[in-house]
């Protein structure tokens, strides 16, 4: 009689880098024969992706690890794994704090998790392998990827950079950038899949080529990634206002499957700020970049993150931040409150700001931020938009329920399902816009067009379906989402 396949699952925290990582741990997971752990069920395998930029990253975790002990106790067999920012940082530490963790595998070790479950369970002993720096470049490894009309594409890890809030170069190390031909054949392979849009990623895609000697190298990317023929939708993440140069505005203007939509990390708008965060550019360069973005691309959804009292922030440093918010009408930014992350240069700096003030600054902001949203979302009424359907939370027994999607922005859009076509994620429908909402778009005319693709047939064959189902009924998308935090793994 065979034995039962040993079950997984994954759980991530942080950001889209993170994210894919998982995608790779499953993969090479199912690689070595485990199977993913239905939903309700224990798994046999229990591995955190971790972040460590988050607040009480490690409360956090090690109060879930406390949480699966007794679990792990009563299932004999069970493994625990700890990789992630958090594990690079910690390394040893974690199992000494919980020795019921069995493997803890550092940024650059991936590809070890399934000898070290081995190799832990023969041994009896739990594995800690931390390596300093990439050997290969995990795109080589196999992918369990999670969506099949959207994939992300690492085009780079590491950053060069050293930005006083960050810890992110200190855990992922140097920019390592892979090779164009590489990026290029997961592109295509993608789209021969059925794939029809990527986000490149990387800590700072615009420094990409810096080590292979070719500063022109993503633009070149974004042209060549024009070329591949089926691939509707490319669009990176994220762009660092320090490198940012003319000819990615070309690429993006002139390469007509580049979304002009750009996530563009400001931090915050003061120079004096900009200086003290170590971010080399000034509030006239952002601002530059935004204006020749919206000359060569007035549709462009421009988005950001921005990171509110900072050590040292005055009254007068915010005004500037709020200045730039107003310039820049920015479609969407990600706010957050500056708090101390341990082993970076701002934990230590001096004039940290009281947390009340911190807080006033940071709701004055918001508001702000949302009446742009608002107002740019409004002029979105009465647009025709193409929108990559989306997969979702939403009920299936509700006729009138709606589906979503992204339009070619990145706008989430809400429509009413059509009565008369099936519509599945991966497809492509045209709406008309009806009501712009402060967060998203909402179409309740209908359906102008619905064009079925090859991403809606993996999707269909992926829910093992074999004859065409009703309308399938959406909640909130995952595709495609911006960057996130600021002191995230992305998010230069
Ligand atoms: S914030 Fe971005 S650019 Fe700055 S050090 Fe961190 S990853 Fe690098």
């Amino acid at each position: 009689m065979s034995e039962r396949a040993r079950t997984y699952e994954v759980r991530t925290y942080g950001c889209q880098m993170n994210v894919h990582d998982s995608e790779r741990l499953s993969g090479l997971l199912e690689g070595a024969g485990y199977v993913r752990a239905a939903e309700d069920a224990t798994p046999d395998v229990v591995v955190f992706n971790t972040c460590a930029v988050r607040e009480n990253a490690d409360n956090r975790l090690y109060g879930n690890l406390g949480h699966l002990r007794p679990v792990k106790r009563s299932r004999p067999g069970m493994q625990i794994a700890v990789g992630g920012c958090l594990a690079q940082k910690d390394r040893g530490e974690i199992v000494r704090r919980a020795p019921w963790v069995d493997v803890v595998f550092g940024t650059h070790n991936i590809g070890s998790l399934p000898v070290l479950l081995e190799r832990a369970r023969v041994h009896d002993e739990a594995q800690v392998e931390i390596a300093e720096s990439l050997e290969a470049f995990p795109s080589t490894l196999p992918t369990r990827r999670e969506s099949p009309y959207a994939a992300w594409v690492a085009i780079s890890v590491g950053c060069n950079n050293t930005c006083t809030f960050c810890i992110v170069p200190s855990l992922r190390g140097k920019e390592r950038d892979r090779r164009p031909g590489e990026v290029l054949a997961e592109v295509e392979a993608l789209v021969g899949e059925g794939v029809l849009e990527v986000t490149l990623l990387g800590q700072n895609v615009n420094a990409y080529g810096v080590e292979f000697g070719d500063r022109g190298a993503f633009g070149k990317l974004l042209r060549s990634c024009g070329e591949i023929s089926g691939l509707e939708r490319v669009r990176f993440t994220s762009p660092h206002p320090r490198d940012f140069t003319d000819d990615v505005i070309d690429a993006m203007a002139s390469t007509p499957n580049v979304m002009h939509q750009l996530h563009m990390p400001l931090q915050s708008g003061s120079s004096a700020v900009l200086r003290a965060m170590r971010r080399s550019y000034r509030q006239d360069r952002f601002l530059g970049i935004v204006e020749r973005v919206r000359a060569a691309m007035p549709d462009a959804a421009i988005s950001t993150d921005i990171i509110v009292g900072f050590p040292g922030e005055t009254e007068a440093d915010f005004e500037e931040t709020l200045h730039v918010v107003r310039e820049a009408r920015f479609a969407q930014a990600f706010t957050f409150q500056y708090s101390k992350r341990p082993g970076t240069p701002a934990a230590e700096m001096d004039g940290q700001v009281p947390k009340e003030v911190v807080q006033e600054r940071y709701e004055r902001l918001v508001a702000l931020q949302e009446e742009i949203s608002w107002e740019e979302n409004r002029k979105q009424e009465g647009r025709r938009l193409e929108v990559l359907v989306a997969e979702g939370e939403g009920r299936k027994d509700d006729a009138t329920a709606r589906m979503s999607g992204r339009a070619p922005d990145n706008r989430l859009v809400h429509f009413a399902p059509p009565a008369d076509a099936e519509v599945r994620p991966g497809d492509m429908v045209t709406v008309e816009v009806t009501y712009g909402a402060p967060h998203y778009l909402v179409a309740d005319g209908p359906v102008l067009d619905v064009r079925r693709t090859r991403a809606g047939d993996a999707w269909e064959l992926r829910q093992g379906r074999t004859a065409p189902a009703p309308g399938v009924l959406l909640g909130m998308p995952t595709i495609g989402a911006p960057a996130s935090s600021p002191r995230g793994a992305v998010g230069a």
